[in-house]
């Protein structure tokens, strides 16, 4: 399958990635209105990780074996038949076992609704929008 990959030569930590993830993931997919409008505030599935100079993007692997899926105490998180690690938001419960679990740091913890927020490969979209908008060519979609 596809995944999202981070190439951390060329990424310069702008966080856009986040930027272009929660308008994505926000109800109006208006980066003005995501991010000074809505309540609760989208939650990007994306995390830029930095200690200068050394900045990439993290989200989830779509492990072949996933740790989250394993521990998920109600079945919120399983893998399709294309690989992809699904997430079903109505049956979290906000434990946060998978983001202990996930050697990654993948899932993150959306505090207002107490869910987790985590990469689901923008559906509505032929390609990340994590990827498409950034500028440096920082992420990669494909298949290895
Ligand atoms: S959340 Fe973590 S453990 Fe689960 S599939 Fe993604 S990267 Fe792997
Ligand atoms: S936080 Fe949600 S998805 Fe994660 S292990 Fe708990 S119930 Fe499952």
């Amino acid at each position: 399958m596809k995944r999202v990959y981070a190439k951390e030569e060329v990424c310069i930590g702008c966080r856009l990635c986040e930027v272009y993830c929660r308008t994505e993931h926000s109800k109006s997919k208006n980066i003005i209105k995501a991010h000074k409008k809505e309540t609760p505030r989208p939650v990007a599935r994306v995390l830029v990780e930095e200690l200068r100079p050394v900045s990439f993007a993290v989200q989830c692997r779509h492990c072949d074996e996933p740790e989250c899926v394993e521990s998920c105490i109600t079945g919120a998180l399983t893998k399709d038949e294309s690989g992809a690690v699904v997430y079903n938001v109505d049956k979290c419960v906000g434990c946060w076992t998978c983001v202990l679990v996930c050697p990654h740091g993948a899932p993150q913890r959306d505090l207002e609704r107490r869910k987790i927020a985590k990469c689901d490969l923008c559906p509505d979209r032929e390609t990340p929008a994590c990827v498409d908008f950034c500028p440096n060519g920082a992420l990669i979609y494909e298949e290895r």
